[in-house]
């Protein structure tokens, strides 16, 4: 007992215990914030005015339900917790290279520090995800997250936890590699929830001729990683697509299926003005 109380102390059980569950209840209002808005926008309250920006025009009756993406992605959640607690005891005993005090590398270089963040995990997560792709690993573990061949955006975390363990061993290395601010943690985080919720969200929001431009067509849209969740075997990147444009992994039809939901979008918004202006003058006529 008293060999316990020893191991729990050197442990500062107690601390990281606080820690874990307010690191958890920050971990599940980000999610809820940034999932919930785009469902009930996109998937509840104005699916039809967006039908024309739906990637997948017909509901995949076959893709894990909604429920059970939002169950997975739970227990996600729990697991990075877990990680990041572990990652709190090694700072507590000066492991890392986590600072608090804003002045010892100034603003400047917590900026730059987000961006080297955003390009490492970008880097990282396009092998760990070629990795989850060989046929030795993929049944058992990458293929929970294919159940969502229509994803939602609560498919965002519906991970096996063996592969929620993978990505979040990421967020290990950024605290022992380099000098990152908490503040810089805090906001990569609710920047990479935040895209990929877009990229699973089912619809696509960004422009036409996105895929085209000469400096975001490297920047992945909500398509791009759908097309993966649909055909699976390519578009692994999950911020750009220069790794999947690099290596040739990028799918054939990527901009001529971008292309087409833009013509479907403008196809829409054309019928709707010519019934809103028919609307207009035959009202206007019956006033005459
Ligand atoms: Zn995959
Ligand atoms: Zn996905």
């Amino acid at each position: 007992m008293e060999l316990l109380n020893k191991l729990l102390t050197m442990l500062q059980f107690e601390e990281i215990m606080d820690y874990g569950v307010w690191d958890l209840v920050i971990n599940l209002i980000i999610f809820g914030v940034l999932t919930v808005p785009f469902f009930l926008i996109f998937w509840v309250y104005f699916k039809d005015k967006f039908q024309a920006r739906r990637i997948q025009p017909k509901r995949n009756r076959f893709s894990l339900s909604i429920r059970q993406e939002i169950k997975n992605s739970m227990v996600s959640l729990f697991i990075f917790t877990v990680i990041d607690a572990l990652i709190y005891l090694a700072q507590l005993k000066g492991y890392t290279k986590l600072y608090t005090n804003v002045d010892q590398y100034g603003w400047p270089y917590l900026v730059f520090s987000v961006l080297i963040i955003i390009f490492l995990h970008d880097a990282l997560f396009y092998f760990l995800h070629r990795f989850m792709h060989h046929p030795k690993i993929y049944n058992y573990v990458h293929k929970v997250h294919h159940q969502s061949t229509d994803p939602s955006p609560f498919a965002a975390f519906s991970f096996h936890p063996l592969e929620a363990l993978c990505e979040a061993s990421i967020y290990v290395i950024f605290a022992f590699l380099l000098p990152v601010h908490m503040a810089a943690l805090w906001a990569w985080q609710i920047i990479q929830v935040t895209l990929n919720v877009i990229a699973h969200l089912g619809y696509e929001i960004y422009p036409e001729n996105f895929n085209r431009h000469w400096l975001f067509k490297f920047k992945t849209p909500s398509t791009h990683h759908n097309m993966h969740h649909a055909k699976v075997h390519g578009n692994y990147g999950l911020y750009f697509t220069w790794l999947d444009k690099l290596f040739k992994t990028e799918f054939k039809d990527y901009n001529q299926t971008y292309d087409a939901i833009h013509e479907r979008v403008k196809e829409s918004e054309s019928v709707s003005q010519t019934y809103t202006r028919v609307r207009t003058e035959q009202e206007a006529s019956y006033v005459k």
